[in-house]
């Protein structure tokens, strides 16, 4: 990793090491901070369990924060990737999301945002039902309209965790399996971090990146963050047949369907994912996405089910997510990413390195 070093380099200490924590490790170091990276170990994170759809160009507004992280996130992406693989990290990924529309009110919505982001150049494409007809294997059968965004698309996110975490040690990012348990402010300056197991730690920063339980660690601070889980569920199907010829993701109602096909066998393909409030999976609504709403083509409903897994979705309570604040000196909050904490890893981590450096 070559480092352009920042003009101080800091101590920072960040607390979860799942995508947010890894990925924002990895960033600090590569600007030459001393980064240590606290986690229980394991991959009990939503992380692990995200699909990794990128929608940054689909996004329904075209401007504020949102917008901005979006657009800023997906061109680290597309730097950012190729860097870990050229140093011989795995991060498999492909452009391309074809969001159809399911009835005249989403087609008419589909058509706007066509129209409204080709006048500020960006490409996004119409497909018409002939050309939706065409793809093999068939799209559900009630799609009206398809737009088609090839700067979008997905990747494995369990792979970037890995990527971040070994490519970070590598460079020096040091990692430490425990659990933070307390925080505190130190007396002059910086903070102070109680570990379940072993000796506290001391940085001049912390970044609390521990997804829906950072609320636990912060309320005895008294930083109330308003935070709910969403949990999702989601399927590895195996087809009949691969889906090769597909643009990339396919997103129906809600639900996205995207092949895998560097998966072994060529043939499968991830479904997902549910939202449900709280903490409890329930049945109906993995049944209503197995079949589609009712829409599913027969070669999906013929699939067999290989896996279904489960994460929690940290989602602010009355705020827009993502939770980026600097709540204290030296005290940084990087959660509450909701549905697109995979989109928006590279920007929140480039938005703690900026906090970092311009104190
Ligand atoms: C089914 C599903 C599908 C999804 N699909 C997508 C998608 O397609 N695209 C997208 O962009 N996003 C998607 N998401 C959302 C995305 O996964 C989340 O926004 C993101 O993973 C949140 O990451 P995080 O690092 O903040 O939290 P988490 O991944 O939950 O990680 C929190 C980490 O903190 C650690 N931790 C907890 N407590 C402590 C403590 N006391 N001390 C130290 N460490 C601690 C945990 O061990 C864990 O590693 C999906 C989520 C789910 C569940």
């Amino acid at each position: 990793m070559s480092l352009p070093a920042a003009a101080t380099p800091r101590t920072v200490l960040v607390l979860g090491g799942s995508l947010l924590g890894a990925c924002t490790a990895w960033a600090l170091r590569r600007r030459g901070h001393r980064v240590q990276l606290l986690d229980p170990g394991g991959n009990g994170g939503g992380s692990w369990a995200a699909l990794g759809v990128l929608m940054g160009q689909v996004f329904h507004r075209s401007s504020g924060r949102g917008w901005r992280l979006r657009q800023r996130s997906l061109a680290l992406w597309r730097d950012w990737i190729p860097e870990l693989e050229g140093r011989g990290r795995r991060i498999p990924h492909r452009t391309g999301l074809l969001l159809l529309a399911a009835d005249a009110m989403e087609e008419a919505r589909l058509r706007r945002l066509a129209e409204e982001r080709q006048a500020r150049g960006i490409p996004l494409d119409l497909w018409e039902p002939q050309r939706l007809g065409a793809l093999a294997p068939a799209l559900p059968a009630p799609a009206r309209l398809g737009l088609f965004s090839p700067l979008d698309g997905q990747l494995d996110p369990a792979a970037a965790i890995t990527a971040f975490r070994a490519d970070g040690r590598t460079a020096g990012v040091e990692a430490v399996e425990d659990r933070a348990v307390a925080l505190e402010p130190l007396a002059a300056a910086g903070w102070r971090v109680e570990r379940a197991a072993g000796d506290p730690l001391e940085a001049d920063w912390l970044v609390v990146a521990a997804g829906i339980e950072a609320l636990s660690l912060l309320e005895p601070l008294g930083f109330h963050q308003p935070l709910e889980p969403v949990l999702g569920q989601a399927l590895e199907l195996e087809l009949p047949a691969p889906a090769e010829a597909w643009p990339g993701v396919v997103a129906w109602r809600g639900c996205n369907l995207i092949p895998r096909p560097d998966l072994t066998g060529g043939r499968r393909l991830w479904l997902g994912a549910t939202l449900e409030p709280g903490f409890q999976p329930n049945p109906a609504p993995l049944a209503a996405l197995r079949h589609l709403h009712g829409d599913a083509p027969s070669w999906l409903s013929r699939a067999c089910v290989l896996r279904q897994w489960q994460g929690l979705r940290p989602r602010p309570v009355g705020r827009p997510a993502p939770l980026l604040e600097l709540l204290a000196p030296g005290l940084l909050l990087a959660t509450g990413h909701y549905r697109n904490g995979v989109l928006l890893a590279p920007a929140s981590a480039e938005w703690v390195v900026e906090q970092v450096e311009r104190a």
